[in-house]
């Protein structure tokens, strides 16, 4: 069924809040813009994509470490980061395709005498009598927010920092920077051979000024970061390697190929030696999910300046002394979470109805089976029932028991949330030629078939269950 680009995002988010998986963050309030909760069914595929990242930038590798460090940090960390100074600027975000410009410079640009210096309310009386000059450079609009001084980071307090100094900490920004703090620790106490990574999953809190379309652009967020920290000048061909490990990852989580794509920066900053994007064709285009930046040895040098900490790493065979150069990924699982989620969406027919399905890995459902007795008031299907229930709970967790309504509409209400497999038990289960067999029905397909009891935790493990 074709659908226009608005509806099939309005049937996503409809489809999130009727089923359990996202809520509006602090709904019976009116809702708290910019963040959202993630609910019964929603957690259990936000925790799905993590431990399939986890194992794919930990376990499976042999020279990456976990981490998981604290959401407050000393505030010269992001004095550090450049997020203190780095986004003082007076900003206008164009409503059209969130850009946000320098309103100084671009009024300068078309000769208006500005600067960054002027008070905000100066620079708004400009930017207004010059606003049907001024085209945001990325579109082409002139559909722009009015201007503010704008600092993304969310301030907090802490007694220690605020009692004595007035001085505010930090919500992180970005969540990468727990990392560096942490290298000479993991240096010292894991005694790693560069080149090695360091993996880590945390909060970010950004003042977005205008959050938008759903999971994609909010104030609060995870994010799923590795730091891989090379020896000077060994990035290149490091660097292709992880861009498409990271490429090949979204492929695993099932996610179409042609919907991916790699798009290169265009505008580095100073330290960047080469930055891309991987963008997902949501159902409004083309968007980033996730950042691979070859950073250089920008990141510890800042910290090791700003704490007065030496940084550098000892070759324990030759002796030689460097600060690492380091290659990142950092992923918004928000975003992943909603590309899967679109990637997944289906409206088809199945037995002469409309059906919704979401078409997900049985290693990404939030439910991986459903069991159910085919009648909820006959005694013998229940107990039975109860039986295979409890053996596949006990195996794979993710199990649902399902008496509710008739049998059609169990399938469908399945269909909603991506369970790959119904499991009934009927009469034939027992007695006769096919006592102690099941009937599974699977989503795609909506075939049904006959397996043994006992062979039911290899079958569903036959579809690669992680
Ligand atoms: P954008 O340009 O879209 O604001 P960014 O380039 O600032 O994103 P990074 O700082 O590189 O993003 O962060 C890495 C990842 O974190 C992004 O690829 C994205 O998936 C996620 N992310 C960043 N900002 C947000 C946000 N406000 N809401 C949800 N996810 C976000």
């Amino acid at each position: 069924m074709v659908m226009e680009t608005k509806d099939t995002m309005d049937a996503i988010i409809s489809l999130c809040k009727r089923r359990g998986f996202i809520f509006q963050g602090s709904e019976i309030y009116g809702g708290l813009a910019g963040v959202y909760d993630f609910g019964p069914r929603g957690v259990e595929l936000l925790n799905n994509i993590k431990r399939l990242w986890w194992k794919a930038n930990v376990y499976d590798k042999e020279n990456y470490f976990g981490l998981d460090s604290g959401m407050f940090k000393h505030p010269r960390t992001w004095e550090a980061s450049g997020h203190v100074g780095g986004f003082s600027d007076p900003l206008a975000e164009c409503r059209t395709c969130n850009t946000r410009v320098r309103v100084d410079k671009e009024l300068a640009a078309i000769g208006i005498n500005a600067d960054e210096k002027m008070s905000e309310q100066k620079l708004n009386e400009l930017f207004d009598e010059n606003r049907d000059k001024l085209k945001c450079p990325k579109c082409g609009e002139k559909n722009f927010s009015q201007v503010r001084s704008f600092n993304l980071l969310v301030k907090s307090n802490l007694g220690d920092f605020t009692s004595e100094g007035n001085e505010p900490v930090y919500l992180p920004g970005e969540a990468c920077q727990g990392i560096y703090l942490n290298y000479k620790n993991i240096v010292n106490s894991m005694s790693p051979k560069v080149p090695f990574g360091v993996a880590q999953i945390g909060k970010a809190f950004r003042n977005e000024i205008s959050p938008r379309n759903f999971l994609f652009r909010t104030r609060e967020f995870e994010q799923a970061d590795t730091q891989y920290f090379i020896r000077p000048h060994e990035n290149k061909d490091a660097f292709e390697v992880i861009k498409k490990e990271r490429w090949n990852w979204y492929v695993t989580l099932g996610i179409q190929e042609s919907k991916l794509r790699f798009k290169q920066h265009e505008n580095l900053v100073f330290y960047a030696k080469d930055a891309w994007d991987i963008e997902y064709e949501f159902p409004s285009g083309f968007d980033e999910i996730e950042g691979v930046h070859d950073r250089s040895d920008y990141d510890l040098t800042q910290h090791q300046t700003f704490s007065g900490i030496d940084l550098s790493y000892i070759d324990q065979e030759t002796g030689e002394k460097y600060i690492p150069w380091i290659l990142e990924t950092s992923m918004g699982l928000g975003r992943v979470f909603l590309a899967v989620l679109c990637d997944a969406y289906h409206e088809d027919e199945m037995d002469g109805e409309t059906r919704v399905v979401l078409k997900l890995k049985p290693e990404l459902a939030p439910v991986l089976c459903a069991v159910s007795p085919l009648l909820k008031n006959k005694p013998e299907l229940v107990a039975k029932a109860r039986e295979v229930y409890a053996a596949l709970k006990k195996e794979f967790g993710r199990v649902m028991w399902d008496d509710n309504s008739n049998i059609g509409k169990r399938y469908r209400r399945q269909d909603e949330i991506g369970t790959p497999f119904c499991i009934t038990v009927d009469f034939e289960t027992l007695e006769g030629d096919t006592k102690d067999t099941v009937t599974v029905r699977m989503r795609d397909t909506g075939q049904q078939l006959r397996i043994k009891t006992n062979d039911l935790v290899d079958f569903i493990n036959s579809y690669e269950i992680l």
